[in-house]
């Protein structure tokens, strides 16, 4: 990867939150559907604050049409995480979204594990997440068709979209079914609505939190977080660039570390977003001053705290 340090190049990686449709280059949407400007991904990448990006990302979806999209996609980001040392990749596909499209989910999911079981040499895992401001009977729809695939590369449910509008208390019921059904689950909060939504999360069960950033604002839950052992995905451009944090120098992912919760660091979105998990890390040494030992046993937390066995090989 051009300007990315051979350290954090060659660092052994696992990327555990990662979204397929966020991960599409805005070069991309023009070679999927010949009738858009070569231009068009990169203006509809052009968004301002959280709410454009959820239409951003909507936008991503509506482009894509069929389970060929859907494979050509995910052949075209494991080529990326190939590139980066990145061993060992849990995908979410925004199930919730190919519903709601009233797309046939089964064919979508049969492309995208035939894409990623094509590339034996980085370990994949799909993680299914429900539109939360949808409300619970579509999520449970989406845990139901996961967990018909537990012995076929879904390990985990969770749910994304707007947590303003959509209480993490509302999904009680379906996180129980998922876990019962053998599903690991995780839970976006705390990006855009402070530590009480963090403080839902762990009350349905979610093993681990998307961003979370907002849980510095609360002592208690910070110690929660430490004592359960429950990591935080951190995704440090993606909080700037949604405004989600107010600038990258008020990014608390320093904080968070120092206050001795587990974290991880991740993309969450490349395409969209412009990153790579390798740029991430020297972000991290570069602006927030962490170590090489540091950074070493960050990048081991994305093994450890994987829904499934991985190995840092
Ligand atoms: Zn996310």
């Amino acid at each position: 990867m051009a300007g990315m340090t051979p350290f954090f190049r060659d660092l052994s990686k696992a990327e555990l939150h990662l979204h397929l449709e966020g991960s599409v280059e805005p070069d991309t949407w023009s070679a999927l559907d010949p009738s858009l400007a070569a231009e068009e991904g990169r203006d509809r990448y052009r968004f301002i604050g959280f709410d454009g990006f959820l239409r951003c990302f909507k936008w991503c979806v509506e482009r894509l049409r069929t389970a060929e999209d859907y494979a050509f996609i995910t052949a075209r980001l494991l080529d990326r995480l190939a590139e980066q040392n990145i061993r060992y990749a849990e995908i979410t596909l925004s199930a919730g979204a190919v519903l709601w499209r009233n797309r046939d989910l089964d064919a979508v999911y049969a492309a995208v594990r035939g894409a990623s079981k094509a590339r034996p040499d980085i370990e994949t895992r799909w993680i299914l997440d429900a539109i939360r401001n949808f409300g619970p009977e579509p999520a449970m729809e989406v845990a139901r068709f996961g967990a018909a695939r537990v012995e076929d590369g879904v390990v985990a449910f969770g749910i994304g979209g707007d947590e303003e509008r959509g209480p993490a208390h509302w999904f009680g019921e379906v996180y129980e079914f998922a876990r019962g059904a053998g599903l690991r689950v995780n839970a976006h909060a705390g990006e855009t609505v402070g530590p009480e939504s963090v403080w839902a999360a762990l009350r349905i069960g979610a093993e681990r939190i998307g961003h979370g950033i907002r849980s510095i604002e609360d002592p208690a839950l910070l110690r929660e977080l430490r004592q359960r052992n429950v990591p935080l995905e951190i995704c440090i451009t993606s909080n700037v660039m949604t405004g989600a944090v107010e600038s990258l120098r008020a990014h608390p992912v320093r904080k968070l570390y120092d206050a001795g919760v587990p974290i991880i660091l991740n993309t969450d979105d490349p395409g969209i977003f412009g990153v790579t998990l390798g740029g991430e890390f020297e972000l991290a040494a570069r602006e927030f001053g962490f170590s090489e030992t540091e950074l070493r046993e960050i990048a081991a937390n994305g093994f450890r705290f994987a829904f499934s066995t991985a190995s840092p090989v």
